[in-house]
């Protein structure tokens, strides 16, 4: 019957584990690729002076600007 026992714990352990690891992606998956580097921007805003373009990351709000090739 113990092995039965440590079965069943097993499988609570690692239902508990899993669960975790996969509500924490979810949390995370909003910056996880603004950690990498990949921002999802958006156009928020022109320049006054420059003719570039404002962008702003909808996922951590990094801005960034891009000026416009003549
Ligand atoms: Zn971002």
């Amino acid at each position: 019957m113990d092995l039965f026992l440590w079965v069943f714990i097993a499988f609570v352990v690692i239902g508990l584990v899993t669960n975790v690891i996969t509500s924490d992606l979810k949390d995370r998956n909003k910056h996880i690729l603004c950690r990498l580097g990949i921002h999802r921007y958006k156009h928020v805003d022109w320049e006054e002076k420059s003719p570039g373009a404002i962008y702003k990351c909808e996922k951590c709000g990094k801005t960034k600007r891009v000026i416009r090739g003549m």
